[in-house]
């Protein structure tokens, strides 16, 4: 018995708010920015850019990110499980997910440079109508959403309390 490859979909408060939908391939996860997320409606199409490959650690992730130059950095594990990969060609890969959140076929089309479309297969797992991102917004590790995670960060240190010589070290007027 060979375990299947996994996957993950990890929420991340970047430059711009977007997911990470990750696939195992060996040793690596395959990786693909989806801004909006997936769907369960077989009926929306989401924008889907392609990245580089992350380490299975980096699928492992969830939270803060330091010293990013925008957004947070916070990152949730927002679905993860089991892809069973159906077809993978070049431009075209479609695999049927067992998570949490996410289930049943899917399927990535390239349509442009750096531009990947991500459906829902339509089958049992289908809901068409639903907003699957909106209703359940919360890690599956943590419960946590992204927004409380960034909000349990403790404040940089090198925010608090000056730290390091000042310019001019007189106080002419010393405080209290
Ligand atoms: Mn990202």
């Amino acid at each position: 018995m060979t375990a299947l490859p996994r996957f993950v979909v990890q929420l991340h408060d970047a430059t711009t708010l977007h997911f990470d939908l990750r696939l195992q391939a060996g040793e690596v996860l395959r990786s693909w920015a989806v801004p909006k997320g997936p769907s369960l409606d077989p009926g929306v199409r989401r924008l889907a850019v392609p990245v580089e490959d992350h380490t299975l650690a980096a699928g492992e992730f969830e939270g803060v990110h330091e010293g990013q130059s925008r957004g947070s950095g916070a990152v949730i594990i927002w679905d993860e499980g089991t892809a069973k990969m159906v077809r993978d060609e070049p431009g075209h890969v479609s695999f049927v997910l067992h998570g949490r959140k996410l289930s049943g076929g899917f399927a990535l089309t390239r349509t442009g440079e750096r531009r990947w479309i991500l459906v829902k297969v339509r089958d049992e797992a289908a809901r068409p109508g639903s907003d699957i991102v909106t209703e359940q917004p919360a890690s599956v590790r943590s419960g946590r959403t992204w927004q409380e995670l960034r909000a349990s960060r403790k404040p940089g240190i090198s925010e608090a309390n000056g730290g390091g010589a000042q310019p001019d070290g007189r106080n002419s007027q010393a405080p209290e």
